[in-house]
């Protein structure tokens, strides 16, 4: 039996959860139900279309490949315009999803601290992080290069921390009721105690790490995590995205339904991204 490459399963669940929420992408929870992977709906796109979510976190992937798993930000820095520009790093070769924030940020050079840029464009692309030995200032600065205020920096140190710990096989639930975290962040170390009335799931970081952490542990496999997360509806994508990424750590990718894999558009350039 060949060995399991956590790394293709960790982006393969972070680029179909991005995919199953393109469609729903800020409808309202409770006004529809993900079951399985289609296209169309908010975007109008083919089934298995990935998003802004996707195209990031594989051009960070690829700049990591390229750089023999070193964090070099100007690389990323010119691979992020390369996809806002040029639409590398896209499963169709349009961008259509673009966070303003982001947008501002790859255009101007460096990514805002302010207080109303508190979005989870930095959350939802920084996964491949986890896979190398990189510092936490080096997250914080992968995290700047589009989002710089320090709660999109920490929500960042904090998922890469606990996807590590799921690659080196600890349990997750153990790990997170240990964080010791304070506000807004104060939440997390309870956070699959909480009903799913108190989880919410817009854009903003802190409400996308809650939500994706109770997705992974308030079910026990990889298509449930996934469709839960999408369904909770707003923010779906992006939610989806960063629950698939730890998902993909605990599952392999084999467990879920054969034609979501299938149907992801542009595998080839998913593929060369991977190591
Ligand atoms: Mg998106």
């Amino acid at each position: 039996m060949s060995e399991r490459n956590i790394l293709r399963d960790a982006v393969y669940g972070a680029v179909i959860g991005d995919a199953l929420g393109v469609p729903y992408e800020f409808e309202k929870r409770g006004s529809f139900v993900c079951t399985r992977m289609r296209g169309y709906g908010t975007h109008n796109q083919k089934p298995g279309t990935w998003s802004d979510d996707s195209s990031m976190l594989l051009a960070t992937c690829r700049s990591l490949k390229d750089n023999n798993g070193r964090v070099d930000t100007e690389d990323m820095k010119q691979r992020f315009r390369d996809w806002l520009l040029d639409a590398k790093y896209t499963a169709g070769g349009s961008v259509f999803d673009a966070g303003i924030t982001t947008t501002d940020a790859i255009l101007r050079g460096k990514g805002s601290s302010e207080e109303r840029s508190q979005g989870n464009g930095s959350l939802m692309r920084i996964l491949p992080l986890a896979f190398t030995d990189c510092s936490d200032d080096e997250i914080r600065e992968v995290s700047a290069l589009t989002h710089a205020h320090p709660n999109c920096m920490e929500a960042c140190v904090i998922y890469v921390h606990l996807a590590r710990a799921c690659i080196m096989g600890k349990d997750l639930r153990t790990c997170v009721h240990q964080l010791e975290l304070t506000a807004p962040f104060h939440r997390l170390a309870g956070i699959d105690a909480l009903g799913e009335d108190e989880i919410q799931s817009s854009g903003y970081v802190v409400h996308t790490l809650e939500a994706a952490l109770w997705c992974v542990l308030n079910t026990d496999s990889f298509a449930e995590c996934l469709m839960k997360a999408v369904n909770l509806g707003d923010d779906t994508d992006t939610t989806a995205c960063v629950a698939g990424g730890l998902a993909g750590i605990l599952y392999p990718i084999e467990d879920l339904p054969q034609d979501w894999y299938e149907k992801i558009r542009n595998k080839e350039l998913i593929d060369a991204c991977l190591v």
